[in-house]
């Protein structure tokens, strides 16, 4: 199945309406809440290797002391990491965010970047995160790759990669760019509720019929004719 393909159209909109139907991903929510992009960055921080509901309830005791950068600078370290607390690996994150006003203010003068390669430079801000805050926060066109997003790629049978990196690489090529600020949202959503890590609920799952996992897994099941990988031009 090619990425431009006229199924990709039909994934993403299946995608789209189950994530109106499921919960929201922690981060779309707080940039639903708030419309901050501050908030935005230091969710996303907390976020990574760390479950919503957990990064959802430090992100609620942060900002009722943390509104802004100036209240980051003057709380202490210590106090960030109790109220962060049991977030993954919350005492680095509680050093970079308390770096992150002095980094922000020396180059950016105190405001978010609304940049990719710009936000690498801010403290525990890797592509990742850099992509999902400009796209969540900025509504800018970023292609930000997670394991779910590598996953389900894979799975349908749209890329065959590696990485995640890989999978960003080859997406900035072939995915149209109308899909870049959301599908990121769709696909994390759709990867916490139907196609999970180890067992997809194939089932239930609404494009199975568009689904390289489910021809590769189950012989019985066939891909429909118009959907069998064509041959490259060269
Ligand atoms: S058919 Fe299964 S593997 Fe394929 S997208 Fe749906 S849930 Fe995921």
């Amino acid at each position: 199945m090619e990425i431009g393909s006229p199924q990709i159209e039909l994934v993403y909109k299946v995608f789209a309406q189950e994530f109106k139907i499921n919960r929201t991903p922690v981060v779309d929510l707080i940039e639903i809440q708030t419309k901050d992009p501050f908030k935005v960055l230091i969710t996303t921080i907390l976020s990574a290797r760390t479950k919503d509901e957990t990064t959802a309830a430090a992100a609620k005791r942060l900002f009722e002391s943390v509104k802004n950068p100036r209240d980051l600078k003057n709380i202490s370290e210590d106090k960030l990491q109790k109220l962060i607390f049991p977030v993954g690996f919350y005492r680095m994150k509680a050093r970079h965010l308390k770096e992150l006003p002095l980094v922000l203010e020396k180059h950016f003068g105190g405001k978010i970047p609304a940049d990719v390669d710009e936000l690498t430079k801010l403290p525990g801000v890797g592509r990742k995160t850099a992509n999902l805050v400009v796209a969540v926060a900025f509504k800018k066109p970023a292609v930000c790759v997670d394991i779910h997003v590598h996953r389900i790629f894979n799975r349908l049978g749209y890329l065959k990669t590696s990485t995640p990196f890989e999978t960003e690489m080859e997406l900035r090529r072939t995915l149209p760019v109308k899909f870049w600020i959301t599908f990121n949202s769709y696909f994390v959503s759709y990867g916490q509720h139907t196609c999970l890590p180890v067992k997809p609920k194939c089932s239930e799952c609404r494009v199975s019929g568009y689904c390289a996992f489910l021809w590769n897994n189950v012989p019985t099941v066939k891909p429909p004719k118009n959907l069998k990988p064509k041959r490259q031009k060269s």
